[in-house]
């Protein structure tokens, strides 16, 4: 039965981070950068996972138990690909690029529960959006305001 949930909770993930991708929609974590590396794309890969487990945990479909697990170990793998994304940079002897630090990935998850916690959710496309916001910054449908009155 273990066996069989860990299947199926890589399958959710899996179709969690394709999903937005087959569908054409661009992640807002993903830069214009035009050719990411390997180790640039794990990064990627990670923070969108751990985008995806902030937004289950935020949604109440991840218990805290699970969420800490969850986030340790995708942590554990965007640190990775950060490393391995340096490595590639140092090998390239490209010395001008900086990868972030742990500091920066803290912000950028911060930012995201920030989004998730006091901010709303777009209903067309679920996108979380800054609280106050009046539009979907990812796909530009108005979003529901939950502290707006109905009215005088
Ligand atoms: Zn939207």
């Amino acid at each position: 039965m273990v066996i069989i949930g860990a299947l199926l909770l890589v399958g959710v993930t899996v179709f969690l981070i394709l999903q937005p991708i087959l569908s054409g929609m661009e992640a807002p974590l993903w830069s214009s950068e035009d050719e990411p590396s390997e180790a640039q794309f794990k990064k990627r890969v990670s923070l969108l996972q751990l985008r995806d487990a902030e937004y289950e945990y935020a949604m109440g479909k991840l218990g805290e138990e699970d969420y800490q697990t969850l986030r340790r170990e995708i942590s554990g793998e965007a640190l990775a690909a950060i490393k391995a994304e340096e490595t590639e940079a140092e090998g390239a002897g490209a010395g001008r690029f900086e990868g972030p630090t742990d500091a920066e990935l803290e912000a950028e998850i911060a930012l995201v529960r920030s989004r998730l916690t006091g901010g709303v959710f777009c209903s067309a496309c679920g996108h979380p959006n800054p609280a106050g916001s009046r539009f979907c910054g990812e796909c530009g449908d108005t979003v529901q305001t939950p502290e707006t009155p109905a009215g005088p």
